[in-house]
């Protein structure tokens, strides 16, 4: 490419509304125009990023044995009605009417979708297992979209759908899943943690997570510095950046964790256990007479999660939930989240559209792992039952002997799920097996947020001067920087062949020949990320040799052309 033909537009001042360093550099570095709330226009720079992106995830999940395929952004009503989720769903279903008054939504997911496929497609087991994968963009209407791409309302997610004749089959695409986002996160250049997700929606290793961890992530990441453990503890949504610090701050001075029977939890919070009853909530409407549920599940050992219900501003008329109606709410949560297996473990279910609130979780999963969460509400004191809670969980050390829980922060990049008969129950799809009996196949699904990344990639690669791309996902690898092309015919024709050699190379090369002061080309260069840059000038053709310098680096070097090939391949 040559930058006088592209587009690019590049701004010196922070803009004053982007609130993290990746939605900051994204506008400066020209890679996003804002349309509306949640919604963007990538621009050519920020379209190459997103190819790239796009294009790693699609090759790992070919390799995987995946197939891709395209569904459609709209979706119809009828669908969802047979799911149950077109009620359940919630506020992040955008719903559209056509001209005959059918009813549709953008799809925010596409089990249903995907499920209609398969029901209509798939017929025998010798079909199966399948995993059927598309690209496509999504939209949920988000309460706050915000930190540019990070999230929007319309976005741009890889989402796969896999079909198995049994549980087995689908343990072993779980597994594959999961061994595929190590790949692609890995060789996107990411730093990134896997960690255990809803395990007390969906039990054990059903769900996990996968982080791209950053401070500036709106998950917490509850993790053994010792083990490989590491799950996911979420946050309230209506905290800034500064708040969140704060809130991990006092979680990591509170988040000793121990082991607490269920009684002495319970005695706590004056919950009645019985044999039967091992899990208990408050269920409140909010303000707009929705369900808000706050959960206490108390499982085998150990667990607690108690929100004052009571002190929520916007909260009414609360009261404790029944088992039914807990699981009733679990299973209907928007996205990934599957059928309900309470008997594993915990999780702490805060309905992300309360404002504000106290919120206090100790938690186990079956490895005797332990969380501890406490009070990220703006303006509320701590309750005195928290307090006392704290006392009692502070001091032991870890009970499972295996190391000390950390908190990190985390930005959700993916996740895989083992979704159990959910969609295929409810929408009536069916294979014949071997002995020809119609049976209903598992489903697992996998998503990552394809849009997403590019912003995580920028929160964990970025200096002073700008974006410092991973290799994989840079706009162009190299860039080519010609110094006064006007004055010397000698000097734009070398860097003319220079870029030549580099893109037949198999470099991904840019030719800067917009005749800019060095300075500012090379602020240009340095703000869009581009790992390498060469400097084609007169002095440097005198010499034999070329200006080399890695985004990284500190200090540029002068190497000759061999030299020059040699570092860059
Ligand atoms: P989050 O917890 O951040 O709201 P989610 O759990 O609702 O995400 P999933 O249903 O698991 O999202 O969707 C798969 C992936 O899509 C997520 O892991 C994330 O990377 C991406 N994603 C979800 N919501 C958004 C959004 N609003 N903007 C950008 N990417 C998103
Ligand atoms: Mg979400
Ligand atoms: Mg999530
Ligand atoms: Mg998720």
């Amino acid at each position: 490419m040559r930058l006088s033909q592209f587009h690019l537009r590049t701004e010196k001042e922070t803009p004053a509304d982007a609130e993290v360093v990746s939605h900051q550099l994204m506008l400066r570095a020209g890679m996003l125009r804002k349309l509306a709330a949640g919604l963007y226009t990538w621009s050519p720079l920020g379209l190459r990023v997103l190819r790239k992106v796009e294009t790693v995830v699609r090759e790992e999940m070919n390799r995987a044995g995946a197939v891709e395929l395209l569904m459609p952004t709209i979706q119809p009503r009828e669908l969802w009605e047979e799911t149950g989720r077109w009620q359940k769903f919630g506020g992040q279903l955008l719903k559209i009417k056509d001209r005959k008054e059918a009813e549709y939504c953008y799809g925010p997911t596409a089990e249903e979708v995907v499920t209609d496929f398969a029901r209509q497609e798939i017929s025998s087991y010798k079909q199966l297992p399948v995993n059927f994968y598309n690209i496509q963009w999504k939209f949920r209407d988000e309460i706050r979209p915000r930190f540019g791409v990070m999230r929007a309302r319309e976005f741009l997610m890889k989402d796969a759908y896999s079909f198995h004749i049994d549980d087995a089959s689908l343990d072993a695409e779980y597994r594959n899943m999961y061994d595929t986002y190590a790949r692609i996160f890995t060789r996107l250049g990411l730093k990134f943690r896997a960690v255990f997700a809803d395990t007390g929606a969906i039990g054990g290793s059903a769900s996990h997570e996968f982080h791209v961890i950053a401070d500036s992530g709106e998950d917490a990441i509850a993790y053994s510095d010792t083990s490989e453990y590491a799950a996911n503890v979420e946050l309230a949504e209506a905290v800034s950046p500064g708040e969140r610090a704060d809130a991990t701050e006092t979680m990591r001075k509170v988040d000793t964790p121990t082991q607490k029977t269920c009684e002495d939890v319970a005695a706590l919070l004056g919950i009645a256990l019985t044999r039967t009853v091992k899990s208990v909530a408050l269920m409140g409407t909010d303000a707009e007479g929705q369900p808000q549920f706050v959960l206490a599940l108390v499982r085998g050992d150990h667990m607690v999660n108690e929100i004052k219900l009571s002190k929520v501003p916007g909260l009414a008329d609360y009261r404790m939930a029944t088992e039914a109606e807990i699981l009733e709410h679990l299973g209907s949560e928007p996205g990934f989240l599957g059928p309900v297996k309470p008997a594993k473990a915990i999780r702490i279910v805060a309905d992300r559209s309360v404002a504000a609130m106290h919120d206090f979780v100790v938690g186990a999963n079956e490895a005797g792992f332990h969380l501890a969460g406490v009070n990220w509400g703006r303006d509320l004191p701590v309750p005195d039952e928290i307090a006392d809670i704290r006392n009692v969980v502070a001091g032991d050390p870890s009970p499972c002997g295996n190391g000390t829980l950390g908190i990190a922060r985390g930005i959700e990049v993916g996740h895989v799920f083992a979704l159990g008969r959910k969609y295929s129950e409810a929408m009536k799809c069916t294979v014949l097996d071997a002995n020809g009996k119609a049976v209903t196949p598992a489903m697992g699904c996998y998503g990552i947020g394809v849009s997403r990344i590019v912003a995580a990639a920028i929160e964990q690669n970025h200096d002073d001067n700008g974006i410092v791309w991973p290799d994989a996902m840079a706009p162009w690898q190299v860039a080519v920087c010609l110094i006064n092309p006007k004055n010397d015919a000698n000097v734009a024709a070398a860097a003319q062949a220079l870029y030549d050699d580099l893109n037949a190379a198999g470099l991904d090369a840019l030719l800067d020949d917009r005749g800019l002061r060095p300075g500012a080309m090379f602020a240009d260069i340095e703000l869009i990320g581009i790992p390498h840059r060469v400097v084609v000038s007169e002095r440097g053709l005198a010499a034999g040799t070329f200006e080399y310098r890695a985004r990284v680096a500190s200090e540029a070097e002068q190497l000759d052309r061999a030299a020059l090939f040699e570092r860059l391949s």
